[in-house]
């Protein structure tokens, strides 16, 4: 299959903050396979590559942006390619969303990803990312991903060579991570789940849900946290809430109501206003606090 190459795509369509301006160009990723050619695409079009999963933790800056998106887009949709002692081996493409992932496992009785629940994005997002919600980690279900990076092609790392930490993903050192290469992409990952009845993974993942929609904005135009917890027992939402950024805004950017710590758009927002709002609160609560908040989302200029 060729790459598939698109002009201009506006970020402000494909991020869920509804932000950002426009890129060069596109390329859509379709199989592992298309990587090997991504290198000299990239050669070709100019700027610098932009991974873009589903775009629900991105702050891309306004206007004219000298990236290409690079998106992965492998539909593979979830088989099951093992079972032992220690559970059921799941793999899935990188493209293929998050919640439907969420819905194949609750169909098939398979447990462990239920606390991702509400978590909008792709697989190879929330692989990146290390997503995380109520106590649950992407990275805990791993059991190897399938990885394309410009030094080392296409290849597939068992959990044991991959780091996963707070919101962070990298490949250690003794499986070839000591130089970080330019860019590395999520092609694919296979997850280890347990079985379970269908109606406890069903009742597990309402729950989850039914929780993330009373604390927090899930039908907004957001990015979910801005800002990471400064520690376990850390909120970063209580802390800005404790000192009055709960409803704070600046032009048609705000931070929720609901939860202090999603930024939302209303609108007409623009990233401009964004990064003002971000930049208040950090210098705010490092005067008052001596904290620092380390952004969760990305920002892309
Ligand atoms: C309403 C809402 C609620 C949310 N709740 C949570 C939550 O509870 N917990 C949580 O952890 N997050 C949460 N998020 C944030 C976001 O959904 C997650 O971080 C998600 O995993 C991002 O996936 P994505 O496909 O949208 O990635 P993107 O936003 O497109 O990209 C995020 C980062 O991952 C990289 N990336 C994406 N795909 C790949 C790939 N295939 N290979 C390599 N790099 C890649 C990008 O370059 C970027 O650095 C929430 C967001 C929203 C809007």
């Amino acid at each position: 299959m060729a790459l598939a190459i698109l002009h201009g795509p506006a970020l402000r369509e494909r991020t869920t903050l509804r932000l950002g301006g426009t890129a060069m160009a596109e390329v859509v990723l379709g199989t592992a396979e298309d990587c090997e050619a991504l290198p000299d695409a990239l050669k070709r079009l100019g700027g610098r590559p932009l991974i873009l999963g589903y775009g629900s933790n991105i702050l891309a800056a306004d206007g004219q942006l000298p990236l290409v998106v690079v998106t992965p887009a492998m539909q593979e949709a979830p088989t099951v390619v093992g079972e032992d002692a220690r559970g059921v081996l799941v793999h899935v493409g990188a493209g293929f969303r998050l919640p439907r992932l969420l819905g194949w496992l609750c169909s098939h009785g398979l447990s462990g990803l239920e606390g991702l629940a509400g978590i909008p994005g792709t697989v190879g997002g929330a692989v990146a990312m290390n997503a995380g919600s109520y106590g649950c980690e992407t990275g805990e279900r791993i059991d190897r991903v399938t990885l394309f990076d410009p030094q080392h092609g296409v290849r597939t790392l068992e959990r044991r060579g991959l780091q996963f930490s707070y919101r962070h993903f990298g490949v250690l050192a003794d499986a070839g991570g000591e130089e970080a290469p330019e860019y590395a992409i999520v092609t694919g990952a296979v997850f280890r789940v347990g079985v379970a009845s269908r109606d406890v993974v069903h009742g597990k993942m309402q729950e989850c849900y039914r929780k993330k929609k009373a604390t927090q904005p899930v039908t907004s135009y957001s990015a979910g946290c801005v800002f990471k917890n400064p520690a376990h027992n850390l909120s970063a939402g209580k802390i800005l809430d404790d000192n009055g950024f709960k409803g704070k805004r600046h032009g048609d950017m705000m931070f929720s109501e609901m939860h202090a710590n999603f930024l939302i758009n209303r609108g007409n927002g623009t990233s401009e206003q964004a990064e003002y709002l971000i930049q208040n609160a950090q210098e705010t609560i490092h005067r008052i606090t001596d904290l620092s908040l380390e952004l969760e989302v990305k920002i892309i200029k």
